[in-house]
């Protein structure tokens, strides 16, 4: 089997470490394809031609390069089904939200492509006569992209329609685990006649390539998108680099006494099971008015016994990534058993035909707020039900984690869904929906431990991409003093 290759310069090139790694189907545990396993050098080489490319890139006007986005957007449609069945096959998706992912990046390329129309600056009257003053806004430079395995088009697809339309190159690492859809992605990108330079691309691992971006002194912004424990190390070796960081969740879902139950059931489902659990907005706590708990479990177990596990293509629930997330979702079923957790289903990795990385949808009740399974990110299908009396203590206990993204509450209660709105401490937050399901035009991040401030998509997409430069143009002809001559 011959190794996909790195793309530097617009040329398709093998690393100088003359090594390859393997990126494995998590249904069958088949290798799916080589790639380069590159080193430092590599992505110097990668930065080299950025850095070239970067000022014909950033003096292309923008609704030119929006052209670009726009070919980009028209090739991924064109060719959505075989993407959504690659990631079936690398990342182990179920087909309908494989497709939905590479919607998610059809949808961003076309929503970035309108910036090149707008990328907007401010305008503002100067405090002195004869004074214009404004805000413009350039590309940050040569960019570093890194990105993880659970949207494998889609997240790449969120980084680099922004980081392009504001006139930005790029090195872009993806996770060792889905390279193969970061090729095809590539591949649409050449096709769509990008300049040579502009998008390069180094698969590899964290330790090297990824620290390399980190670290080269000629990447000016870096957005990474992965775990807590990732983004914090970034966070100290980039120095002064424009980082955006989205990072991990403990996400929730309240469920009032007056909430439409089956709703609620549905949203859990969808939430907790949906990209068997591996979404950084995956619902991972269930926190349920006492006064239907009971009928709340029994509904959410019946469904959860119907949901049929295997391969993507013919599954509810698809494989986890690989096998230490399966190690990861069994260790935690077992530390929730021990801190007096109540097992209600699962808790069991499974072998289909005797191969994949799968694992039983599981639920825990009856936990206790502070135990490691309510607080730690499992990134796997574990669900755990905690009680509550009411809507104060329910959003005490929905807050009392260190991370901040996605948050939601069924109630038929317009205040309690307003207060809702106001007092959990998540970017973003669901009334009667799940906590999953975003859209390309609003933005998109977390607070707490989730990130550090940054926003995806939306309006705010490209604040990430780009840097403000405040300009004054005095055509007074003489000399004068900003807070000295208004008198
Ligand atoms: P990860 O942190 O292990 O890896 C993410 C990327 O970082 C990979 O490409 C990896 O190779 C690279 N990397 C690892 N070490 C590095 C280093 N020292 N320097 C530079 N790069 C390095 O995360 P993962 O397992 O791929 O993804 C799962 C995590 O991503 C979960 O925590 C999930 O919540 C989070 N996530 C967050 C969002 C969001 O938008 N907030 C979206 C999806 C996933």
């Amino acid at each position: 089997m011959k190794a996909h290759k790195n793309y530097i310069d617009g040329k398709w090139v093998s690393s100088s470490s003359g090594q390859a790694f393997e990126s494995l189907n998590p249904a069958t545990e088949s290798v799916i394809g080589k790639f380069q396993k590159s080193n430092k050098e590599d992505v110097k080489k990668a930065v080299a031609a950025a850095d070239k490319a970067f000022h014909n890139w950033r003096d292309t006007p923008a609704p030119a390069r929006a052209k670009y986005l726009w070919k980009i957007k028209d090739l991924l449609i064109e060719n959505k089904e075989k993407l959504a069945r690659l990631e079936v096959q690398e990342m182990g998706k179920v087909i309908t939200e494989a497709r939905g992912d590479v919607q998610e990046a059809i949808d961003i390329f076309e929503y970035m492509a309108g910036e090149g129309r707008r990328l907007f600056g401010h305008t503002t009257k100067s405090e002195l006569r004869d004074k214009f003053a404004m805000s413009v806004r350039n590309p940050v430079g040569v960019v570093g992209l890194i990105t993880p395995w659970n949207f494998p088009i889609a997240i790449p697809a969120w980084k680099l329609a922004p980081a392009l339309i504001c006139g930005n190159t790029i090195v872009f690492k993806p996770s060792s685990d889905t390279p193969l859809c970061a090729v095809e992605l590539i591949k649409i990108i050449e096709k769509a006649g990008v300049p040579r330079g502009v998008v390069n691309l180094v698969t590899g691992s964290g330790n090297d390539v990824g620290a390399e971006i980190v670290e080269n002194p000629k990447i000016y912004g870096v957005s990474f998108t992965g775990s807590k424990e990732t983004g914090e190390n970034i966070l100290k070796s980039a120095g002064v680099k424009k980082v955006g960081l989205e990072l991990g969740g403990k996400n929730v879902i309240i469920v009032m006494d007056d909430a439409n139950l089956e709703l609620a059931v549905s949203g859990v489902v969808w939430g907790a099971f949906g990209t068997t659990g591996q979404r950084c907005t995956a619902t991972s706590r269930v926190v349920v008015h006492k006064k239907v708990k009971k009928k709340f479990e029994s509904m959410l177990l019946n469904r959860v016994k119907k949901l049929k596990l295997g391969p993507g293509e013919t599954s509810d629930i698809g494989p986890l990534i690989n096998k230490s997330a399966v190690e990861k979702s069994a260790r935690y079923s077992e530390i929730g058993k021990a801190e007096g957790a109540k097992l209600l289903c699962g808790g069991k990795p499974v072998k289909i035909n005797g191969r994949g990385y799968f694992f039983q949808p599981t639920i825990f009740t009856d936990c206790k707020p502070d135990m490691k399974i309510c607080r730690e990110e499992i990134f796997g299908p574990i669900l755990a039900i905690i009680e509550t009396k009411n809507f104060d203590e329910a959003v005490k206990i929905a807050n009392g984690v260190e991370y901040g993204l996605s948050s939601s509450i069924y109630t038929e209660n317009m205040n309690f869904a307003f207060r809702a709105i106001n007092e959990l401490e998540t970017g973003l937050t669901y009334i009667n929906s799940s906590t999953i399901g975003s859209e390309v035009h609003l933005p998109f991040g977390g607070v707490k431990g989730t990130g550090n401030g940054a926003r995806e998509a939306g309006i705010l997409g490209i604040e990430e991409f780009s840097e403000i430069k405040t300009v004054y143009f005095d055509y007074s002809g003489k000399l004068q003093k900003a807070q000295i001559d208004n008198e």
